[in-house]
């Protein structure tokens, strides 16, 4: 038996079954390529859904984290720690904000955001529970998040849901304003889809739901989780789109692979959270702070940002090429921005994922019937025609 079927075999005995892993087991990474336990090779071009920003085994996040780890691992938020601090003012620098909270995850950073959406109103005398999100949202597997997730799959057998939340079809502003009330807390939205299939917000979406939670009084909430970090061209999607939120969350590339999530808000709206309201027992860790400070540092001054925007193009170009010449029997289209691309395909995915491991090309899925690239930013020019060449040999097939 290989060494990957025997680790598979081992893990099917002693893992919850909630996951269906590839068939290959994944020992090291360095740059944009992994390394399976039988010693193949593999062009990533998923990074770890669109977390391992700086590739695998970055010398710099290396550094930083056994600098940190000599230092100090873990004392809770009862004391001050340095180095959240320190990433608390770069996020702050970069963006609308004025206050971070840190936890650990993107569901703990939602969950986090609508229960401040909650707790601003209450603390102002306002019965405003409500949450409106759209369908084919992502926002988390906590209840309160999934529940604001708009792919129902999510949600069967978990009910009773969490009251007061609703779906607005992607895109519809006149369904938004159907369904806004005195009652409404906060519109929760990612500016770009991910999971629900790399839907791209149409022109003026997010200045019309800007517009909307003004009118109405309610809160707007980010999701940056997965488009944030550099992933679509810029430090966060929304910079793209000339519309600030009142509410942001990160999480996914923020530490570069190290569990990191983060809330960033107004200190007006920071202030529903006072001692006592919400809490997270690792939030805001030494070791994920500091990387995620080295993170942020190398796309900003290191150069990431602009290489990975100038890549992103040569994707993208790529990925049309590939959807032109394949045809609408197998790709109805290229989808996505800057880092974050993929393909509409006429099938499902997962052949063609297979297809892809089989020649050395790691990619995922996203919204059914996506085929989703999310690489490390630093990928080079080389690597992205590489990748491009296996997908075109598999979607193009004979040709
Ligand atoms: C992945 C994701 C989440 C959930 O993050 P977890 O770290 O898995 O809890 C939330 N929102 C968006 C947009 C995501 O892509």
């Amino acid at each position: 038996m290989s060494r990957n079927a025997e680790i598979a075999r081992r893990g099917a005995e002693v893992l919850v079954g909630n996951y269906a892993p590839q068939p290959i087991t994944l020992v090291r990474g360095e740059g944009c390529w992994l390394y399976d336990a039988d010693g193949a090779r593999y062009l990533d071009l998923m990074g770890g859904i669109a977390t391992a920003t700086l590739g695998h085994a970055h010398p710099k996040l290396r550094a930083v984290l056994a600098d940190q780890a000599s230092k100090l691992w873990h004392v809770s938020n009862l004391y001050t720690t340095e180095p959240q601090i320190a990433l608390a003012e770069r996020l702050t620098a970069r963006c609308f904000a004025e206050a971070v909270y840190f936890c650990n995850s993107g569901a703990e950073a939602n969950e986090a955001a609508l229960k401040l959406a909650r707790r601003h109103h209450r603390d102002h005398g306002r019965d405003r529970f409500e949450i409106i999100a759209f369908e084919g949202a992502f926002h988390g597997r906590t209840l309160f998040t999934v529940t604001a997730t708009g792919t129902p799959a999510y949600w069967k057998g978990f009910e009773p849901l969490v009251p007061g939340v609703h779906h607005a079809p992607w895109g519809d502003l006149d369904a938004v304003r159907r369904l806004l009330s005195d009652r409404t807390a906060a519109i929760i939205v990612e500016p770009i889809q991910g999971e629900g299939g790399l839907r791209l917000p149409p022109p003026g979406f997010l200045a019309g739901l800007r517009r909307l939670a003004d009118e109405n009084g309610c809160l707007l909430i980010f999701d940056e989780v997965q488009v944030g970090m550099g992933r679509t061209g810029t430090l966060f999607a929304h910079e793209q789109e000339g519309v600030v939120p009142d509410v942001m969350t990160l999480a996914k590339a923020l530490g570069g692979g190290i569990p990191i999530g983060a809330m960033l808000t107004t200190r007006a709206l920071s202030k529903a959270l006072v001692p006592g309201t919400h809490a997270s027992t690792f939030g805001g860790n030494p070791l994920a702070c500091a990387v995620a400070s080295a993170v942020v540092d190398e796309l900003v001054e290191g150069g990431v940002l602009d290489h990975a925007k100038a890549m992103g193009e040569r994707l993208g170009q790529g990925l049309r090429a590939i959807a032109a010449e394949a045809g609408p029997d197998r790709v109805l289209e290229a989808r996505g921005r800057g880092m974050l691309r993929g393909l509409a395909l006429a099938g499902p995915p997962g052949p063609v994922i297979e297809a892809c491991r089989e020649r050395g090309v790691l990619v995922i899925s996203a919204g059914g019937n996506v085929l989703r690239l999310a690489p490390p930013l630093v990928i080079e020019a080389e690597e992205i025609d590489q990748g491009l060449a296996v997908l075109r040999e598999v979607l193009c097939g004979g040709a």
